[in-house]
């Protein structure tokens, strides 16, 4: 079984074909956020802070220039920038102002003894040490003897609520893995630095919480070891995803997304997908054509209705088309899950003309109606179960020569 990080079990959560590209298939990919970017940069700040400030505090400049010189070194085309709306300058003016910030909140950085910068762990989460999970932490300090913190810098945009963080299973496996590595300790603190906002965040695990945090992460590696079905998950975090070129959401767009306008529109795919929407747009037009026509055409036939009436008759003559209008009987009876129903129903087989009924469902209904005249005098045993209605029907039809 491989060893597991809390980064690898992220990536099988957000999206499993994701997760197959990277540690299945092994597929490495060159390109990088400029968010993840400019994280990196600022941990290499406090890398430098931290290893130094134990011979003699950096100044705020130095820090600055630092960032500086990593953000020129380190850039390379393979940057992305996901917001268009942003350039490069305005995320390395980020990245300096959060030095700022974090400097000016900290200093003169007496927070304790420093056990690690950026400090591999490998632990297990089992006894038999089988589940085995690797991680980073950004900075382990010891407040005092026995007393841990869990320190990670944090450059995302959103800030998480306080019930994410005291739920947030990084820090919390940290917490597992150091309690493993020294029997001192008695106290952790977990300690999330959103630097971008210049916001501390703290949690604590109680043991139960890590002995449940165990068990649901031996059970999420036993499902990733046991899936054999990688679909695609489409969510927001697609937009940061490497592999939008290979996989199968989005890799048409991103080999058209590139052609010129002339050659992009006569692609097949684009040409289809727009015949297509084009057509559905037509549709949407001619629905609301028609629902408009069937709105004119209900006053036309009240005023018909109308008409007919004032002029006793029951069919009125246009050039070529006739508009009949006919009294239909309307039957109505209990339906389905009304309290009469069975009643209903029972009262029926004994008119003695079921048969006829069931065989043809309810327009047969209407014709027995008409046939023992319903309207008239309706069957005692029916009375409070049925209403029966005649309504106005209009129909058109064709003139034809023996109509003139
Ligand atoms: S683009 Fe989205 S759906 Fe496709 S692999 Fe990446 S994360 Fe998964």
């Amino acid at each position: 079984m491989p060893i597991y990080s809390h980064s690898r079990l992220g990536t099988f959560e957000q999206c499993r074909l994701k997760y197959k590209y990277t540690y299945i298939d092994h597929i490495r990919k060159e390109g990088q956020s400029v968010e993840a970017f400019l994280g990196q940069r600022f941990h290499d700040v406090m890398e430098k802070l931290y290893a130094e400030r134990k011979f003699k505090l950096p100044t705020l400049d130095e820090l600055q220039n630092h960032f500086n010189l990593a953000w020129d070194k380190n850039w390379n085309n393979e940057v992305f920038i996901v917001r268009k709306d942003r350039t490069t300058e305005d995320y390395r003016k980020l990245g300096l102002k959060a030095v700022e910030d974090y400097y000016k909140r900290y200093n003169p950085f007496e927070e304790g003894k420093m056990l690690g910068v950026e400090k591999q762990l490998v632990f297990h989460l089992d006894e038999n040490g089988q589940y085995r999970v690797q991680g980073y932490i950004d900075r382990l300090m010891e407040k005092e003897d026995g007393h841990y913190e869990i320190h990670d810098y944090k450059t995302a945009g959103s800030l998480p609520e306080q019930s994410q963080l005291d739920q947030d299973r990084q820090l919390a496996l940290y917490d597992i893995a150091i309690r493993q590595k020294w029997n001192d300790v008695k106290k952790v603190d977990l300690v999330w630095h959103y630097v971008i906002f210049d916001k501390e965040f703290r949690s604590s695990r109680t043991q139960e919480e890590l002995v449940q945090l165990k068990k649901e992460t031996v059970s999420l590696i036993d499902t990733v070891e046991t899936t054999a079905n990688f679909p695609p998950h489409q969510s927001s975090l697609c937009n940061w995803c490497d592999y939008q070129d290979i996989c199968p959401l989005f890799s048409h767009r991103h080999k058209t997304e590139v052609l010129p306008v002339n050659e992009y529109l006569k692609e097949d795919g684009v040409a289809l997908v727009n015949q297509y929407a084009s057509l559905e747009a037509e549709k949407k037009e001619l629905k609301e054509k028609i629902k408009e026509i069937d709105g004119q055409q209900e006053k036309i036939e009240e005023a018909a209705i109308a008409v007919a009436e004032k002029e006793g008759a029951s069919q009125l003559y246009g050039s070529d088309k006739i508009l009949k209008i006919k009294d239909e009987v309307k039957i109505i009876y209990p339906k389905s899950g009304d309290k009469n129903r069975n009643k209903f129903l029972e009262y029926l087989k004994t008119l003695g003309f079921w048969d006829e009924i069931v065989d043809v469902q309810w327009n047969s209904l209407k014709k027995v109606a008409i046939r023992e005249k319903w309207d008239q005098k309706i069957p005692e045993g029916l009375k409070n179960l049925v209403t029966i209605e005649t309504e106005k029907k209009i129909s058109l039809s064709k003139k034809k020569d023996d109509d003139n």
